[in-house]
């Protein structure tokens, strides 16, 4: 379906919990009280959810959270995703510390592709970004995934003092298939908190190490990224330049919070429940109220001037 500026939306996140194992500075605050587990739909109605979506147009789904695979059931899912007509992709989003183990399930399960939240290649930053010790799992998990032959981005947030850090993250990139992504911080829930490192700056850096540097010129993946071709490398790096870049004009996505709620912009608050629509399933209210969705999705986001960015809630809640 088309919003009121043309653009096509066809793209579909859905958060489907808000519970994490891991508690990254910038997303999760320390106190947590997590949802009641009746208070998020159920796996059933979340693919009725995608059902009507997909009538409308939705062709690609992303599950993310909270942490995704946290949520039982996960992998069965992405079955149930993959087998409505007209869904052509699913795909998740992991801070990948369960990826091994259900990595066989999530390929029999069909997913499509799976990025993998890494902001750091050192242990003890790691520890400090995430509050956990989990790294060598994130990495057993990229492995896992490749070796089902499920393709991987790694998607990675900067932080000032970082800035050297991504050197060590593109290596990655030299020696294994995979994308390597930086993703700007942008100011929603704690990421306010934190100044944002420009790509634009890790992009001119990267020139100079890598002066053969060359940008892909066909449009990749589903989503704003722009990627880049390194000479001997295996993999690809990518700039998602949320601040520095606005890509606003090229948005093909809404949301599905882990409560039930349509986003049509990760911006602003307004948002719509779909909750009781679907558990008393008016399959045409549901319908209309992922239109209403489409229909509201504003011109662009304003994260360049604080007062209008009307979203307070955390990004683990409304599902980055
Ligand atoms: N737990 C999963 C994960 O980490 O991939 C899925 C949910 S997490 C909210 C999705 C992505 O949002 C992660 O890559 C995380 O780094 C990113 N994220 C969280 N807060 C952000 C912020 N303020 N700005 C930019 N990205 C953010
Ligand atoms: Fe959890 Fe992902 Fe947020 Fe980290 S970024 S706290 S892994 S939801």
């Amino acid at each position: 379906m088309e919003d009121l500026y043309g653009r096509t939306i066809d793209y579909l996140r859905v958060s489907i919990t808000d519970r994490c194992n891991l508690r990254c500075r910038y997303c999760m605050p320390q106190e947590i009280s997590w949802m009641q587990e009746d208070a998020l739909l159920s796996l059933e109605e979340i693919a009725a959810v995608c059902r009507e979506a997909a009538a409308l147009g939705i062709r690609k789904i992303k599950l993310t959270g909270g942490e995704p695979l946290l949520r039982k059931g996960c992998a069965r899912l992405v079955g149930m995703l993959k087998q409505i007509p007209g869904i052509e992709q699913v795909t998740l989003t992991t801070n990948g510390i369960l990826l091994a183990a259900e990595a066989e399930a999530l390929c029999r399960q069909g997913l499509d592709a799976v990025n993998v939240s890494l902001d750091t290649l050192d242990a003890a930053r790691y520890h400090e970004i995430t509050g956990f010790d989990k790294l060598p799992d994130v990495l057993a998990g990229i492995e896992a995934m490749l070796a089902v032959s499920i393709p991987v981005k790694i998607n990675a947030v900067l932080q000032a003092g970082d800035e050297s850090g991504w050197r060590e993250l593109i290596a990655l990139a030299r020696e294994r298939p995979l994308s390597v992504r930086f993703i700007e911080m942008m100011p929603i829930g704690h990421g306010k908190e934190f100044e944002v490192v420009s790509n634009e700056a890790v992009l001119q850096q990267l020139r100079q190490m890598e002066p053969g540097l060359k940008k892909e010129p066909r449009k990749l993946g589903n989503g704003p990224a722009v990627y880049y071709m390194l000479p001997g490398y295996a993999g690809r790096v990518g700039m998602i330049s949320a601040m520095h870049g606005k890509f606003c004009a090229g948005c093909n996505r809404i949301r599905l919070t882990a409560a039930g709620e349509l986003k049509p912009c990760l911006c602003y608050g307004a948002s719509v429940s779909i909750r009781e629509a679907v558990k008393s399933g008016d399959r045409g209210k549901v319908r209309q109220r992922i239109a209403w969705a489409i229909e509201k999705k504003p011109q662009g986001h304003a994260f360049d001037c604080r007062e209008k960015i009307t979203e307070t809630r955390e990004m683990a809640r409304i599902g980055g």
